[in-house]
């Protein structure tokens, strides 16, 4: 008796999403598993890797810090990487001097010229607070209501027209709230129960997960739909983790999203800031923020360093995006490509294809909201597979 060949999936991307799904599909079930990458390497915008120079290792598309609450994606990610302890301890430089971010009762008591306990810092930023804002419906108004205008002007107006291009007011409220602010001397950026970053990087975490027998990984294998010849010989299901709109060629639009760009600080200092994130949120700064980063690696010793000057623009067409900026325009054509990516295995030309991830599903996600949600979609889609219905086409529904 001839046993039936395993299947074949492809999987379009290598970051976290589209890496933790391979695994989990390979683990799952007997197949096989391609990923394919456009780029060069592997662990798409948290790639890391070590700077020739310096040894610095560097976040080549920005810091990232791994924090998360959740116990199983903790658990996880320590499979396959020895994460040491880090916590970010963010500074802003502004007209008014050096100051502690997130905004936390060092901040206040300095910015004010202060000496208040918990309680009062509670009642005095309560008294700056915009009283005439019930609902707060946008990120200015929810700033205002929260904080008052001077430390809004000075932390957050700034920063956010240069991270966005757009006014705080047509941003919604949900952006500021992921920053806390604080009436005691925590200065921890972050609020997560588990807080690191790889011992050696990012890029080795990603390969460890797709070091499997049955994990093939091709690098610099551009995914184009319109040049795709699908064939079920071939693979029998595509995971498309990359922007949504670029599956479908930019039909209905382009999605809005932010970029970045990062400047190399020439420097012969060993120390250039003497901090892994210097944020400056002044409008005449055309940077948003400066990271050093000997400083994400506390346990290694380097005699010379290297450090970026982070820049946000508008993404243009051959651009990475980063931030989605989900304007109601961008909801709207959202809306568009979601429904384009249910019909599409019944459309002509069409094949059985799954969306997941930040990219694919345009969210502003932590690397744990996206581990967390492909554990959670490999968990679904190995049981459609085992009842032989069809997998979901996205992982989330879009509120
Ligand atoms: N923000 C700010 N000033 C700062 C840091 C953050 O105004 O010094 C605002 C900015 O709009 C940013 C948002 O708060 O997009 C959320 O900050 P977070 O650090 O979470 O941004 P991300 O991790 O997305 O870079």
């Amino acid at each position: 008796m001839t046993s039936l060949p395993k299947p074949r999936f492809l999987v379009i991307g290598s970051g976290f999403s589209g890496t933790v799904l391979a695994r989990q599909l390979v683990e799952g079930m007997e197949c096989f598993v391609e990923v394919w990458d456009e780029r060069s390497h592997v662990a798409g915008n948290c790639h890391t890797e070590r700077d020739a120079a310096t040894g610095v290792m560097v976040h080549k598309y920005g810091p990232h810090i791994f924090n998360t609450d959740n116990e199983q994606v903790w658990k996880y990610v320590h499979r396959f990487g020895d994460f040491r302890p880090f916590v970010n301890r963010v500074k802003a430089c502004t007209s008014r001097g050096m100051f502690s971010m997130p905004i936390n009762l060092l901040t206040i008591n300095q910015f004010f010229g202060k000496t208040m306990n918990p309680d009062e810092a509670r009642n005095f930023i309560a008294s700056l607070g915009d009283k005439t804002i019930n609902e707060p419906k946008n990120f200015e108004e929810q700033a205002l209501k929260m904080l008052g205008r001077e430390l809004y002007e000075t932390f957050f107006k700034g920063y956010t027209i240069k991270q966005w291009g757009c006014h705080p007011t047509d941003l919604p409220a949900s952006v500021l709230k992921r920053l806390p602010i604080r009436f005691n001397y925590d200065d921890n950026y972050y609020e997560k129960k588990y807080q690191g970053i790889p011992a050696e990087g990012y890029t080795e975490v990603i390969r460890r997960i797709l070091d499997h027998p049955n994990i093939t990984v091709r690098l610099g294998e551009k995914f184009d739909v319109s040049s795709f010849h699908f064939s079920l010989s071939a693979f029998s299901y595509i995971f498309y983790t990359g922007p949504l709109d670029a599956f479908f060629g930019y039909s209905e639009g382009r999605l809005g999203y932010r970029t970045v760009t990062f400047e190399h600080v020439e420097t012969d200092s060993s120390d250039y800031q003497g901090n892994a994130v210097i944020n400056y949120p002044d409008l005449d700064t055309p940077f948003t923020r400066i990271h050093e980063h000997k400083h994400f690696t506390p346990w290694e010793k380097h005699d010379k360093t290297v450090a970026f000057r982070e820049y946000s623009k508008e993404t243009e067409p051959g651009d990475i995006p980063y931030y989605p900026k989900r304007l109601a325009t961008d909801q709207a054509l959202l809306k568009k490509y979601r429904s384009l990516g249910e019909g599409f295995s019944i459309s002509p030309g069409g094949f059985p294809v799954s969306f997941l991830g930040r990219l694919a599903t345009y969210r502003y996600m932590d690397m744990e909201a996206v581990i967390n949600e492909a554990i959670v979609f490999s968990e679904n889609v190995l049981q459609s597979f085992r009842e032989k219905t069809a997998p979901p086409v996205f992982p989330n529904h879009e509120r």
